[in-house]
């Protein structure tokens, strides 16, 4: 059979031998009863690490980025976010769909952030006319703005001016680890000026399933019910959260190696004919590149080319594809995916 190298997402990990090994031996009990000791461990844990009160442990980022926002706002609310976030383009919907909360889009900047002038512009006055603005999402890493990490700095700089204006604020870190590593900073000192945080253990941290929000102890008990209400309380899941702790305990450090493998990667397909980097490439664990309009080949067509040389990328426009490095991706793939590009791009 042949060995994939699967660069389409961080999310595609399988657990390694020994978060499996951690998730046999987990001690288990029944969630909803409050009574998974591993749980109970893994909110801990988590809380500790991001520096907030308390911990809830969801099958899902896109649960609890909902979970978060249904927590803050009511019926007829307002969430601002930038147009290029990850609640805004891939949930579904699912803040107006099950929430009634109105999303105000303001444009990402290319670094991932938002301009501070479209944020002071965005926020509504009291009038019955408007929705209540309520609460100001941001996104670190940010995904579709190439995986840059956003500074304390900024994000301190945006919270004030959230906070000043009466809303919340809440961050979808799903990649907030490989944001603190890629700064050299805890991740508690890039997440303690928001109230509430989502992080994913699944993606570059290896776990199979599964997202921790982080908050205020009252917030969380708030969130708690809500995550009842979406279905998505579970019972001996502590199975899971002990591939959770591995993750946070074993995974974190380790992210440094796929961003200089993101770094080598891109180094390697800069130079090939044909072949752009896009989106400021590479930051943290992706790498976002552009073929030439000239080639006349389509994204889908060269993605299934790649295939054959078994390789796999994310497809994310008509001649776009994004690369993301994880713990399965070593040394010697990426002159292999360079290769394969050449291969593909010169016939
Ligand atoms: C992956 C991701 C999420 C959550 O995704 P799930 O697949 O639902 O776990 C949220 N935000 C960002 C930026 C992501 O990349």
């Amino acid at each position: 059979m042949m060995e994939w190298i699967d660069l389409r997402s961080d999310t595609v990990t399988l657990p390694p031998e020994k978060m499996r090994a951690a998730m046999a031996a987990a001690e288990l009990g029944d969630d909803v009863y409050g009574e998974d000791p591993t749980i109970n461990r893994l909110q801990m844990l988590a809380a500790e690490r991001l520096g907030k009160g308390a911990a809830l442990f969801l099958p899902s980022g896109t649960m609890g980025n909902l979970a978060a926002v249904l927590a803050h706002c009511g019926r007829g609310d307002e969430v601002i976010m930038g147009d290029c976030a990850h609640t805004f383009l891939y949930e579904a919907g699912g803040i107006a769909a099950l929430g009634g909360v109105h999303p105000f889009i303001i444009p990402n900047q290319a670094d991932g952030t938002l301009k501070i002038s479209d944020i002071k512009r965005a926020v509504r006055a009291p009038d019955a006319h408007f929705p209540t603005s309520k609460l100001l999402i941001l996104e670190n890493t940010h995904n579709r703005c190439g995986g840059v990490s956003l500074t304390r700095a900024y994000m301190l700089e945006a919270a004030r001016t959230a906070r000043e204006a009466g809303l919340a604020i809440h961050l979808d870190g799903a990649r907030i680890f490989n944001a603190a590593v890629d700064q050299g900073v805890p991740a508690s000192a890039l997440v303690d000026m928001v109230d509430s945080v989502t992080f994913c253990l699944s993606k570059g941290l290896c776990a199979p399933v599964g997202s921790v929000l982080c908050g205020s102890q009252d917030f969380i008990a708030k969130a708690h019910r809500i995550r009842k209400q979406l279905g998505g309380g579970m019972r001996q899941a502590g199975v899971l959260a002990a591939a959770g702790i591995l993750a946070l305990e074993e995974m974190v450090d380790r992210l440094i190696e796929d961003h200089q493998h993101a770094t080598a990667l891109a180094a390697g397909l800069g130079e090939v004919p044909g072949l752009r980097l896009d989106k400021g490439s590479p930051k943290t664990n992706m790498v976002y590149v552009e073929i030439d309009a000239g080639l006349g080949l389509t994204a889908q067509e060269c993605a299934a080319q790649l295939r054959k040389e078994g390789v796999l990328v994310g497809i994310t426009g008509e001649r776009h594809f994004r690369l993301v490095s994880h713990y399965w991706i070593r040394d010697e793939h990426l002159p292999m995916v360079v290769n394969a590009f050449k291969k593909v791009l010169s016939t």
